[in-house]
């Protein structure tokens, strides 16, 4: 543990209340102590000048794969704390029979806090990614019940594509929700090729549960040929239905995206999909939340949307705000000015002219990364 340190200065992103203007942050023992204007510098502590640049809570990667005994497995600090994230989710690589080794090889080893979406089966996406397409591969009751109390678990996953399902169809889907409703659980569901067709899926899902690829560019997403958003997915947000980027190699379209903000209808979080085959198109999550800043949103509210909403949204009472009584997982961020070209899973271009770059990370309030100047 790091004796106390007080960021002098800063533009905070993600604070509750939300504070306007540059404010000073007190960490003491691992969390935030205080927040406010004109602090003074405590015995032992060490002040660190922000120097206007922004402050937000440690991002929460609501949608990793961070389990490399499956398909796609990275390790969670490849894809955490150095780029600004904290806390990476990971959906659903591991279901409840080799979960454990999920949390003793990739959890408990790595300095990145992980949290996980459990798979309905049995297995996650160790072995194949076609996980749903048979009765024996779905978990039982008796299987998945010990997690609906597990800490580490923030709800189950299900992957709703043709190619995940087979001849299933939509019936996996259908009972993993029922399932989830039994244990308690929300659910996060993956929509890609169809079927199952996203009415169907959506007509599932209630307050709380979690679309991610929402805004993919396949046919059958959620715009209409005329470019509205589908009225099936307004009544789910209208129930609490909650809409996930999750960039990944295939689903994340800015025409979509800027089609989708244009009618107000916009993500409720920002992930980044990442995993052994789209990092190389992905990078990190910063570099999704630049794409943002390129449509147009401002820099505030793209932190905000990886960070206080995705733990609000998943109810993780400690993490992801700037409030007393926070953990204290911080990032200071330099917003880096110059012209680039980004590309969207489609290879579709956005001109950039602002980009999101971590020069601090503290986890717990402990600095984890460092770079050499502020
Ligand atoms: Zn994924």
């Amino acid at each position: 543990m790091t004796q106390g340190i007080l960021f002098k200065n800063a533009r905070l992103a993600g604070s509750i209340p939300s504070f306007r203007g540059l404010a000073d942050v007190r960490v003491r023992d691992g969390v935030i102590a205080e927040v406010g204007t004109n602090l003074e510098l405590s015995e032992g502590e060490t002040a660190i000048d922000a120097r206007g640049n922004l402050l937000s809570p440690g991002l929460v990667d609501l949608h990793v794969h961070v389990y490399p005994g499956a398909v796609l497995g990275l390790m969670a600090d490849e894809v955490g704390y150095r780029t600004g994230v904290t806390t990476v989710i990971d959906a659903g690589s591991a279901g409840p029979l080799n979960f454990q080794e999920f949390v003793d090889r990739a959890i408990l080893t790595q300095k990145t806090r992980v949290l996980s979406w459990i798979n309905f089966a049995r297995y996650g996406l160790a072995g194949s990614l076609s996980e749903l397409d048979a009765p024996e591969k779905l978990a039982t009751y008796d299987e998945l019940e010990p997690f609906a109390r597990n800490e580490l678990v923030v709800g189950m996953k299900l992957r709703a594509s043709s190619s995940v399902v087979g001849k299933m169809g939509i019936e996996p889907i259908r009972q993993g929700v029922a399932m989830a409703r039994r244990l308690g659980m929300r659910v996060m569901v993956h929509v890609g090729n169809a079927p199952p067709h996203l009415p169907d899926v959506l007509s599932l899902l209630g307050a709380g549960d979690i679309v991610t690829h929402a805004f993919h560019g396949k046919p059958g997403g959620i715009l209409t040929e005329s470019g509205d958003v589908i009225p099936e997915a307004m009544e789910a947000r209208e129930r609490g239905v909650l809409f996930d980027v999750g960039h990944g190699n295939a689903s994340f379209n800015v025409n979509v995206m800027r089609k989708c903000l244009d009618k107000g209808f916009g993500p409720d979080s920002i992930s980044s999909d990442l995993h052994l085959q789209s990092i190389s198109k992905v990078g990190d999550l910063p570099l999704t939340l630049s794409k943002f800043l390129a449509l147009g949103m401002d820099p505030v509210e793209v932190l905000e949307l990886a960070s206080t909403r995705v733990a609000k949204n998943l109810g993780l009472n400690s993490l992801g705000a700037i409030a007393p009584g926070y953990v204290a997982d911080l990032v200071l961020w330099r917003l880096v000015e110059g012209e680039s070209l980004l590309f969207d899973s489609d290879g579709n271009e956005l001109k950039s002219t602002l980009r999101l770059a971590p020069v601090m990370v503290m986890k717990g309030g402990e600095i984890l990364l460092s770079a050499q100047e502020v």
